[in-house]
């Protein structure tokens, strides 16, 4: 299995018991994955997912913290897709998830960057909004001598949010434009640079893995290598963006 694959199968598994957390992850994840389409009038939401425990992960989510229930529709590999694609959508009660997740204002009008309630929560939302973003579309390069954390944007104004939430974290991304493709990366330079740290950190989150010291380091031993051992070795030190 890919490094990416694994830490998204291990980031799908962290639980995190606070509502504040479970929502910003939510609205994150379905923001960045997904979609909203009108059917008949109605807003559907919708997230496609390239594993299947993160679209169990949003499932349970969307059924415990906004009470809706939710179809799961498996894609099977074609063309160039390899692996399976797991949509999650939201039919019936589309509209309300819209709403109490932020995807959507007052007026029922798409939000462009990050839901509002996501942007002004605290620190442990900012760690739930990464740790969805990446579940919904990041990537992480190949460990070697440097290493990134990567995730592809629905637009600029969802990778400035990105950015801001990676600062109130005192991780310093960048948000750039690729061929026309926003994305915001998370350099990690050496498994002894305090980025490394912070950035295992950063997905993984402090809140979410207190008391659960088994999670902190599960990851496959190239990055509880080149990350982990950097979070142990010495206290992140802060990186002024
Ligand atoms: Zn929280």
């Amino acid at each position: 299995m890919a490094l990416t694959s694994l830490v998204k199968d291990e980031l799908s598994r962290i639980n995190v018991l606070k509502p504040c957390c479970r929502k910003a992850e939510v609205s994150t994840l379905l923001r960045f994955a997904g979609g909203l389409h009108l059917a008949a009038g109605r807003i559907v939401v919708e997230a496609e997912l390239d594993t299947g425990a993160a679209a169990r992960r949003l499932r349970k989510d969307i059924t415990e913290i906004f009470g809706h229930s939710s179809d799961l529709i498996v894609l099977a590999p074609s063309g160039l897709r390899k692996g399976n694609r797991y949509v999650v959508r939201v039919h019936k009660e589309g509209d309300s998830l819209a709403r109490q997740t932020g995807l959507v204002d007052n007026r029922g009008r798409p939000v462009r960057g990050l839901p509002r309630q996501v942007v002004a929560g605290s620190t442990c939302d900012c760690e739930a909004a990464w740790r969805g973003a990446f579940l919904a579309h990041g990537s992480l390069t190949e460990p070697g001598r440097s290493m990134s954390l990567e995730v592809t944007c629905p637009g600029p104004e969802a990778a400035l949010a990105m950015v801001g939430a990676a600062r109130r974290l005192k991780i310093q991304a960048k948000a750039r434009d690729v061929r026309g493709v926003d994305r915001v990366v998370v350099r990690v330079l050496h498994a002894d640079h305090p980025m490394a740290a912070g950035a295992r950190r950063m997905i993984f989150g402090q809140t979410a893995s207190a008391g659960q010291p088994s999670t902190a380091c599960i990851p496959p031993a190239n990055l509880r290598h080149s990350v982990c051992s950097a979070a142990s070795a010495a206290a992140p030190r802060s990186v002024s963006p």
